[in-house]
């Protein structure tokens, strides 16, 4: 195929808010098959990867005769341009950065959409394509390095060099021959500083992961967050961005170039308490747009409660003896539990401890029974240290 093709599609993708464009081989990425069974057999998949190893190997077993694979980055802010007032006793919750603006899934999706009408213009009626982004069978970042958008460093995330790694990326199998682009070389050099900086020790230093200690996992997830995470998760109630914090390549990158990645305040940096008690409708309404909505209300309530726990929030425990008393939901129940337990932490209340053990008498789920227990012997502790 023409390079003049490969140019004019390049200067499309800008015009359309594409941020960078690469073209890569659709062979297969031979290099991931080891890794991919390993991380598996080892545990440290997430459960939210595509699950056929297979497919996201050999590209010719999720499409018809693929020819190429267009990458495309999209970058996004990492600063506020304002943020929500401070007034005193308010504690607020934090969305991580790939949560900012409207769903990342929705804005590249709808870029690529254009860029395949714009191909399909300039072609014949036999191509095809197959546009993907993070939830696709391909892995993201080993496309975007292949397609030359950058390195996957030591933190798993492709990085760029004007970018940084706060880019989202998105790819399309294509028939249509490319030539491919070249690859930029290793960039983390002897740096090891988000492998030490990773609050759960969740890097392996290789650029892989065990994702199951990875707190944006952590977050994501719906039962019970294990008490080892729950104090690191901080305030952040979606994601984490520590191991892209510290990342050399990320200082002073702070990328404004698309509107609708513009994070609302409200929404990515929320007031915990009204969070507690939210109803379907608003939780829609309110944070229906973000990405770190798809996992539902519950996980963010969750982790809301965690969160308050961690400010060691006095103000908060009429809020969260309510969530025992009426929420329907076990686990939020017995996170409240914990959570009032962590936050009196330094004193004996009698009260709190009759009431969580009146509360306890109705619980049957053993998971929730057991997180009772624990916080009222925590708490009894206290009268014999008193
Ligand atoms: S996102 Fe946070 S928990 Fe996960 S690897 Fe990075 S620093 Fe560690
Ligand atoms: S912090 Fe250092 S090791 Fe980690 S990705 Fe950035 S440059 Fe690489």
């Amino acid at each position: 195929m023409s390079s003049a093709l490969k140019e004019k599609i390049k200067h499309k993708a800008k015009e359309i808010g594409i941020d960078k464009i690469g073209f890569t081989h659709a062979e297969p990425f031979y290099d991931l098959e080891d890794k991919l069974h390993k991380q598996k057999e080892k545990g440290f998949t997430s459960g939210f990867e595509h699950d056929v190893i297979e497919e996201r190997i050999y590209p010719e077993k999720i499409f018809d005769q693929p020819k190429s694979i267009i990458a495309i980055a999209v970058a996004y802010p990492s600063k506020m341009r304002s943020k929500p007032p401070r007034v005193k006793g308010e504690r607020r919750g934090e969305f991580a950065r790939a949560s900012w603006g409207v769903d990342y899934h929705d804005v590249l999706r709808d870029r690529m959409d254009r860029l395949i009408e714009y191909i399909k213009d300039e072609t014949s009626d036999e191509t095809s394509f197959k546009p993907m982004v993070d939830t696709g069978e391909l892995v993201d970042v080993a496309v975007a390095q292949r397609a030359g958008l950058g390195f996957i460093g030591r933190n798993g995330l492709l990085i760029r060099e004007e970018f940084g790694s706060y880019v989202y990326l998105g790819e399309i199998i294509t028939n249509i021959e490319f030539d491919s682009d070249e690859e930029v070389p290793f960039g983390c050099g002897e740096c090891t500083r988000c492998v030490t900086a990773c609050p759960t020790g969740a890097l392996l230093g290789d650029g892989r992961m065990n994702a199951q200690k990875c707190l944006s996992y952590q977050t994501q997830t719906k039962g019970y967050m294990p008490k080892e995470y729950r104090r690191k998760m901080g305030h952040v109630i979606y994601g984490c961005d520590i191991c892209q914090i510290v990342c050399p390549y990320n200082k002073g990158v702070d990328s404004h170039f698309h509107e609708e990645m513009e994070p609302e305040p409200e929404k990515t940096m929320p007031l915990l308490k009204p969070l507690l008690t939210i109803s379907n409708r608003e939780f829609k309404d309110t944070y229906g747009e973000l990405a770190g909505s798809w996992r539902g209300k519950k996980p963010l309530q969750r982790n809301a409660i965690i969160a308050l726990a961690n400010y060691r929030d006095r103000t908060a425990i009429p809020d969260l003896l309510k969530v025992v008393d009426t929420d329907p939901r076990p686990m939020i129940r017995g996170t409240a539990a914990w959570a009032i337990s962590k936050i009196l932490k330094k004193e004996a209340n009698p009260e709190v401890v009759g009431f969580l053990e009146e509360a306890l008498e109705k619980e049957t789920d053993p998971e929730t029974i057991q997180e009772f227990q624990e916080a009222i012997a925590d708490m009894k502790a206290r009268y014999d240290e008193a």
